[in-house]
């Protein structure tokens, strides 16, 4: 049975007044035994989350790395840097820093490679542009992304690896992925590192869903059977919301898997 993973991406919002606040309210409000909850604010604010959150179940990612150890790389902050301030986690391949920074797949491969080597947990998001969703080219896109980024994963705990498919015309949109259009990409995924990485770690690997993920529409994509968390962007930012997102995940654990 997989545990789901609720994960707060705050990108480029709150100075560090807002987050400790925000951090106080889901101090408790969203934690479970159920569901496993991790925050990601900016990188100004990780050191200062992370300290709030000591003793609490709530996790602490980053929302990108470089791939780099040290050295002269302005503006970068490498996998050591992040373990350093505390985080367990690390958000690889955004969308948004895919289309704004033009991120490739080889990028997002040495990013994952680079996590996998500090034992950081990587959140690694794929998801196709609503062009290739109309094109017929979802699954096309998928197989490029995954390829890309698994192309050295020869060694690795596959299983540990958490993928998010975040269909990019979802994103921050206001319009979620059907349940339906949510299954048939997270089952496709769940096949395709199956024939990668092996039964065993598609099985346990965690796939999240993610674009528009609200405390209205949880529930009922976190229902469908390949569907083992969110992650959630605006909502993020509502104690509120977040909270009622993390307790239709644990409600989830009850769901049917069928596969035949
Ligand atoms: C995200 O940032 O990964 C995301 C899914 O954002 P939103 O929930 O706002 O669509």
């Amino acid at each position: 049975m997989r545990k789901p993973i609720v994960a707060g991406n705050w990108k480029m919002h709150l100075t560090l007044a807002e987050a400790s606040n925000l951090v106080q309210q889901l101090k408790g409000s969203c934690e479970s035994d159920a569901v496993e909850v991790a925050v990601c604010p900016p990188f100004t604010a990780l050191s200062t989350v992370g300290q709030l959150l000591k003793g609490s179940r709530i996790g602490l990612g980053a929302q990108d790395l470089f791939w780099e150890a040290q050295g002269a790389f302005t503006g970068e902050v490498s996998p050591a840097m992040l373990a350093d301030a505390g985080c367990r986690y690390v958000i690889i391949g955004h969308s948004e820093r895919r289309t704004h920074f033009g991120e490739t797949d080889a990028m997002v491969q040495r990013k994952l490679a680079a996590a996998m080597a500090n034992g950081l947990t990587p959140i690694v998001c794929i998801g196709e542009t609503l062009a290739e969703r109309d094109g017929g080219k979802t699954f096309e896109t998928l197989t490029k992304q995954l390829s890309g980024a698994f192309a050295s994963c020869e060694g690795w705990d596959c299983g540990k690896i958490i993928v998010a498919y975040e269909p990019v015309w979802a994103i921050g949109t206001g319009r979620n992925a059907t349940p339906e259009q949510a299954q048939e990409a997270h089952a496709f995924i769940r096949q395709w590192i199956g024939k990668r990485c092996g039964a065993e770690a598609a099985e346990a690997m965690r796939i999240q869903y993610g674009g528009s993920v609200n405390a209205g529409n949880a529930a009922i994509l976190l229902q469908q059977p390949d569907v083992d968390g969110a992650l959630v962007g605006g909502a993020s930012l509502k104690a509120d919301a977040f909270g009622t997102i993390v307790k239709a995940a644990a409600a989830s654990q009850t769901k049917v898997v069928n596969r035949s």
